[in-house]
């Protein structure tokens, strides 16, 4: 038998359907990988006894030919923001440690109904704030592919943990959350798929809030299909979110294959002209050569406020964090630190709960909100919010869609990471928040390996709920471009 674990979700589902293998084997299968790769600490929580117990019904259903959908069977790793019912859930923070949820998002529910398995919490930079896994309470992430030179890199972040896990077969797909590119960047230094549907697609219910005007949950899986196949499931109108849009979910896996002729492509002068590393802008000229060979049409566009996206976003994202994070004040859930007064209690909760990264951001948003500063910094940024999702819109009236590299570097090692400063984190953002300013969505694709070995990633931007555009671009961009080949 082949390797269980080397097969897609797609190949998963047929063999079940062919009774070629239990759900019971893929699970047990995927359980010594993930112990023999504890060293790359892509979970924060195992819960492969749980899986097990899963399996035990979806071989029930296999057996009497009543799988539940494609995803019956399929073992799943979950990123650790997504509230899961009776097992614990950290958001990779001291403060959540010990936080046992006693209701599941609707994301996972709706992934639990279509049949899948939960066989871990995924790491993640705490609260979703990072870009490098370098956040987390419980330690950094490890990327499975090495440097040339044998060095370890990061696996990017915030969903470094589910990008791991899939890269190095610990699970067959895994949920993610992208906030400024949390779900992309990951994806690309990983050498995976993922996927930040349009703001809305997915319900936000049940996800511990970063941003909660930029939050949306996707899947990072091994193939475009595997993603196509992941997200039809997690999506879909959910009353327990006022902002998840009553649309209907394509069949996304449908029109995956059929083609892109005379797909226009928009690609922007400010990447072309601006100053690419050189690999990058290799890859970038790659992708677009493949899409024209498939029949698309590429022309050049304008996005002239994208200059603007990352110091808005820095301004937006902690702001709303800083509210979104009030919550944990030590008396209704997570850490208490006692105090003499209540409010040294909070005090004392808060300063031994949250890492440096989330109080710097709760700093910054506190004081972009604060009277005084919140027209000069929060309602500028509004406003500059506006501007660069019309840029979008008007691009949108001469493409169907927009091709852009995801990351501006290939990941960096671990060393390398811990002399940069805030700053040079947040640079790393550069391409992938404009998008979730402008609530669009975006697919990552790997494309190539860089000379240093690593995966290089290019994203395909989409209108509004056109996720079955960027499918069938990304799907083109992975069946003839060399990293899939290899
Ligand atoms: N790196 C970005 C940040 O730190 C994006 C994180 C995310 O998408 N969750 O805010």
């Amino acid at each position: 038998m082949a390797d269980l674990t080397s097969l897609t979700i797609a190949e998963l589902s047929a063999g079940f359907d062919k009774k070629e293998f239990s759900s019971t084997d893929v699970v047990n299968a995927y359980i010594k990988n993930i112990e023999q790769g504890r060293k790359y600490n892509a979970y924060i929580t195992e819960t492969c006894e749980h899986a097990l117990a899963q399996a035990k019904d979806c071989d029930n259903r296999i057996a009497a030919g009543k799988r539940l959908s494609m995803l019956d069977g399929v073992p799943l790793g979950i990123k650790d923001l997504f509230c899961t019912k009776d097992i614990r859930t950290t958001a990779a923070s001291k403060i959540l440690e010990n936080f046992v949820p006693p209701y599941e998002s609707t994301v996972t529910k709706n992934l639990l109904d279509a049949g899948s398995i939960f066989i871990g919490k995924t790491n993640l930079d705490e609260f979703a704030m990072g870009g490098a896994n370098l956040t987390s309470y419980f330690g950094q992430t490890i990327n499975p592919i090495k440097r040339a030179d044998g060095k370890e890199v990061v696996t990017g972040g915030s969903s470094g943990g589910s990008a791991a896990a899939v890269a190095a077969s610990m699970c067959a797909g895994a949920t993610g959350t992208d906030t400024g590119g949390s779900i992309r960047q990951p994806a690309a230094f990983c050498g995976i798929v993922g996927i930040k549907p349009t703001y809305g697609r997915c319900s936000r219910y049940g996800i511990i809030a970063y941003a909660s005007s930029l939050d949306q949950a996707g899947p990072m899986t091994k193939t475009v299909e595997d993603a196509a196949i992941m997200l039809e499931k997690m999506a879909g109108f959910d009353e327990l979110d006022s902002t998840s849009a009553n649309i209907a979910v394509p069949n996304f896996t449908a029109s995956l294959k059929s083609g892109i002729k005379g797909l226009k492509v928009g690609v922007p002068k400010e990447f072309l002209n601006g100053d690419l590393n050189k690999e990058i802008a290799d890859a970038y000229n790659e992708s677009m050569e493949i899409l024209k060979s498939n029949g698309a049409e590429v022309k050049e566009i304008s996005l002239p406020n994208m200059k603007y996206a990352l110091a808005t976003y820095y301004i937006i994202a902690p702001a709303e964090a800083s509210s979104n994070l009030a919550r944990y004040d030590g008396l209704r859930f997570g850490l208490r630190v006692e105090g003499a007064s209540l409010d040294e209690m909070y005090e004392n909760s808060r300063s031994a709960g949250f890492g440096a990264e989330v109080k710097r951001r709760i700093m910054i948003g506190t004081y972009v909100l604060s009277a005084g500063y919140y027209d000069a910094y929060y309602l500028k940024a509004l406003n500059v919010r506006k501007l660069i999702r019309q840029d979008y819109i008007n691009a949108f009236n001469e493409v169907d869609t927009i091709l852009t590299p995801v990351a501006p570097t290939t990941a960096f090692t671990i060393e390398e990471s811990k002399s940069f400063d805030p700053v040079t984190n947040y640079l790393q953002d550069v391409f992938t928040v404009p998008i979730n300013l402008a609530k669009l969505p975006a697919i990552s694709v790997p494309i190539k390996r860089a000379e240093n070995a690593l995966p290089i990633g290019m994203q395909l931007i989409g209108k509004d709920f056109d996720e079955e555009t960027l499918f069938k671009g990304a799907y083109v961009l992975e069946q003839n471009n060399s990293w899939s080949r290899k």
